[in-house]
């Protein structure tokens, strides 16, 4: 059994709700792990309060009385006697159970207690009472199939599929760690915490050590071998700095020397370029750009959105006017692609810029040398492997402005060395960041007023809607009309959204930057890199919904020269959180902060997870398990073991890891 199909009884709506949670297949289903429990037991009701959930059992004392409210909502009253007390219960929407509640029945509550009227308001109606403690497992889902559900499907696949082991004999004796398909089935049938926590251990193990296993693989295959030496003049180097138009800060000519030595050595270059929004991280990419083409290779930047590999590709042709430039954009006329393509593999492009469509099959370079990721939270397996793939081998550079706390990072990619800018480019004063309530929009939208008088521009973050992405986009039209009422007169407004062609990005991105547009309203593509220096505030709807380090990242689009800049968090919740924002402007601190309060989960970001995200692992909490799975995997990759038969299917994942698109 591999396919959902094959499961009885289920029909395609129920395959299509639960290929809407992830779930693609058979393995998908039983990895699909609750993400908490919840645990059923009997509440003392002489210490219970007014309002707590509590669980009670006992036998029906009457026969229940229900009321039709709507067609759809019913409500129904019954008493139920504990033994030690007679309780008022109310259920709604039960009342096709009436007949079963005959007196005497025996049953289970759990609900709200209201302390006044001596009644529990019940979500929860099982017969029989209540023996011992339950655990119920809880899964992410949704409304259209409920965890119950969930849990009934993947019971009906237990048992009757062959579940893998990827953890070693010998790992799995050293640490008394259950057998595989036993920690699946308590994950999804709990008996009793500790016998979950066990199981959960297992699973952990398992993850963490296949993830370390990949990344381990390919330090030894791929990175320490076959690195380019280049032969490059450092003085030329110098001079092409001299020209910039201003003065690098120490950490970016720092960084810039650590890739010189990387790129001139015959190790393969593997760094993460770290620094804070605005620290200038660009232009240190353009040098390591031009010192790979000095030494005669072609070069790729990866920028995340279209929008940024548009501006970095205008930046560079203005500081590099006599290399040969090339955009590889998503929607170019078949005809230009063709001749980007031809160009790359005659070698008559010197540096392609673009997003990840620049490793896909497609592309063949002639002589690729250096590879950078801008923005880039998914480092990792995947696109090593892709370059590989190809045949290729070159430098590789990450830049990220969310900085990985450096023991996580140093753990997780133990192979890679880091370069990290903390000063930021002289003038620049520190953004000055207020939060505000939802009824004091008034108050934000003069100041906004203010900064349109003063000639200057601002971003408007509209809510961030989970659901659909259509919902998005109608926030952002809502959003429009309502600053078009308050500023129509006095400024231009444009939208930015994630729905629009690459070529209407484009033409209100350039109007933005070119002061056509006053106030850009935008979903959060803008959120990263782009670089409008006249843009001085920026405001952002329902900022609670975002985490620390992506607030930080979008306020730091503002501040961008010496004017005064803002950022307004308007939000009605969890302002205790936000305040971090308003008391530092350290990107490094942010990220410690965030991942302080939501876990590692949350620092990568959950639209950039990937490579990253860990089903049941988190960093944080596990990291001495992943320390174990780090030293373990290394061992494990250098033994007898890791070439026995038994293990061939560990061996197998590793390679279809590293070959994936
Ligand atoms: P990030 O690190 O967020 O990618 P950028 O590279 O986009 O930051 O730089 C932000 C802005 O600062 C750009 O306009 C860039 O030209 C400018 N900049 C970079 N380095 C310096 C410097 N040393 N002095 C002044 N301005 C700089
Ligand atoms: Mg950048």
């Amino acid at each position: 059994m591999e396919e959902l199909n094959e499961i009885k009884g289920i029909g395609i709506n129920t395959i299509k709700n639960l290929n809407d949670l992830g779930i693609a297949n058979i393995d998908a289903l039983i990895h699909y792990f609750p993400f908490r429990y919840e645990v059923i037991k009997k509440t003392n009701m002489n210490e219970a309060m007014d309002g707590d959930k509590v669980t009670i059992d006992g036998i029906c004392e009457n026969t229940p009385s229900v009321f039709y409210i709507s067609r759809k909502l019913n409500k129904m009253t019954f008493r139920v006697n504990t033994g030690y007390r007679i309780i008022k219960i109310t259920i709604f929407n039960r009342a096709f159970l009436k007949g079963k509640l005959v007196v005497g029945k025996e049953v289970t509550l759990t609900g709200k207690y209201d302390m006044k009227h001596n009644e529990i308001v019940a979500s929860d109606l099982r017969f029989g009472l209540l023996e011992k403690t339950v655990i119920e497992p809880i899964y992410h889902s949704s409304y259209k199939i409920n965890s119950k559900k969930i849990n009934k499907i993947v019971n009906s696949v237990l048992g009757k599929v062959n579940i893998k082991d990827y953890v070693p004999d010998a790992l799995n004796d050293k640490y008394h760690f259950m057998d595989k398909e036993r920690a699946v089935f308590l994950a999804h049938n709990p008996s009793n915490m500790r016998s979950v926590n066990e199981a959960l251990n297992k699973l952990k193990y398992e993850e963490l050590f296949l993830f370390m296993l990949k990344m381990n693989f390919l330090k030894n295959n791929s990175l320490l071998a076959d690195g380019l030496k280049r032969e490059v003049d450092y003085q030329k180097v110098l001079d092409f700095i001299d020209g910039l138009p201003f003065k690098l800060t120490q950490d970016q000519l720092d960084s810039i020397k650590d890739i010189y030595h990387d790129l001139t050595s015959p190790k393969r270059m593997n760094r993460l370029l770290q620094g804070d929004v605005g620290s200038g991280k660009t232009i240190v990419s353009f040098v390591a750009l031009y010192i790979n083409y000095l030494a005669g290779y072609q070069g790729a930047l990866m920028a995340p959105t279209e929008i940024l590999a548009l501006q970095h590709y205008q930046n560079i042709k203005k500081l590099l006017p006599s290399l040969k430039v090339a955009l590889l954009k998503g929607k170019l006329k078949a005809k230009e692609r063709r001749e980007i393509l031809d160009n790359l593999k005659q070698g008559k492009i010197d540096i392609v810029i673009g997003t990840h469509a620049l490793i896909s099959d497609d592309v063949i370079y002639r002589n690729l040398g250096l590879v950078i990721t801008d923005e880039q939270h998914r480092f990792g397996v995947n696109q090593r492997g892709n370059l590989k793939n190809k045949g290729l081998t070159p430098d590789i550079l990450y830049m990220s402005a969310t900085p990985i706390p450096r023991t996580y990072a140093l753990t997780l990619y133990g192979d890679m060395d880091i370069s990290s800018i903390r000063t930021m480019p002289k003038g620049r004063k520190p953004v000055k960041t207020i939060l505000k309530k939802d009824k004091e929009i008034k108050d934000v939208l003069y100041m906004m007023l203010d900064e349109l008088k003063q000639k200057h521009q601002i971003y408007v973050i509209a809510p961030l809607v989970e659901e659909s992405e259509n919902s998005d986009m109608e926030n952002v039209y809502e959003l429009e009309s309502k600053m078009n009422k308050a500023f129509g007169k006095v400024a231009k407004i444009g939208v930015l959204h994630g729905k629009m062609k690459p070529t209407e990005k484009d033409e209100i991105m350039d109007k933005f930057k070119n002061n056509d547009i006053q106030i850009l309203i935008s979903t959060t593509v803008i959120e990263v890199g782009v670089d409008v220096a006249n843009a001085t505030m920026m405001v952002i709807f329902d900022s609670y919904r975002f985490g620390l380090s992506a607030l930080h990242q979008l306020r730091g689009r503002v501040g961008r020269n010496d004017l005064d800049s803002y950022c307004i968090l308007i939000t009605d919740r969890e302002t205790k959180r936000l305040k971090v924002l308003t008391e530092t402007n350290d990107g490094f601190k942010v990220s410690e902060e965030d991942f302080l309060l939501r876990g590692s989960g949350d620092l990568f970001g959950e639209r950039q997870s990937g490579d990253m995200s860990f089903k049941v692992a988190d960093i944080r909490h596990d990291y001495d398990l992943l320390l174990k799975a780090k030293e373990d995997s290394e061992r494990f990759l250098k033994s007898e073991d890791y070439l026995d038969e038994k293990n061939s299917h560990i061996r197998d994942l590793v390679m279809q890891s590293v070959n994936l698109d």
